[in-house]
């Protein structure tokens, strides 16, 4: 039990600097659409929007994880990490689908 504590300090460091670059991607991302008018950017900055959302999302679940048990939860609130993770690489797949429907589009324009 004593080894959670760091390891939770870890996630937490490794999930804040993920949120933290990934806006900082984002907001370079969309400032290269505004001086250039390209759709391939702004397809791209659009994109980064699904990742800052999906690394705020496991950031708040590994700050409810640590919730101790109450009433509700006897066991704690660990098990929302299973499903923040299944979120997260869900968002990874919209991103392969958005990156195919690109690809698609692409082709059909030659
Ligand atoms: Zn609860």
């Amino acid at each position: 039990m004593m080894s959670e504590i760091p390891e939770r300090k870890a996630r937490l460091y490794a999930i804040s600097l993920s949120l933290m670059v990934g806006s900082m991607v984002m907001a370079v991302k969309f400032y290269a659409y505004w001086l250039t008018d390209s759709s391939a950017l702004l397809s791209d900055a659009l994109e980064s929007i699904i990742n800052v959302v999906a690394s705020a999302f496991a950031l708040w679940s590994i700050l409810f994880s640590g919730r101790p048990p109450d009433h509700t939860h006897p066991y704690g609130h660990g098990k929302v990490e299973y499903f923040s993770a299944f979120v997260v690489s869900g968002s990874g797949f919209m991103k392969k689908v958005r990156a195919g429907l690109w690809l698609e589009v692409v082709h059909s324009r030659r």
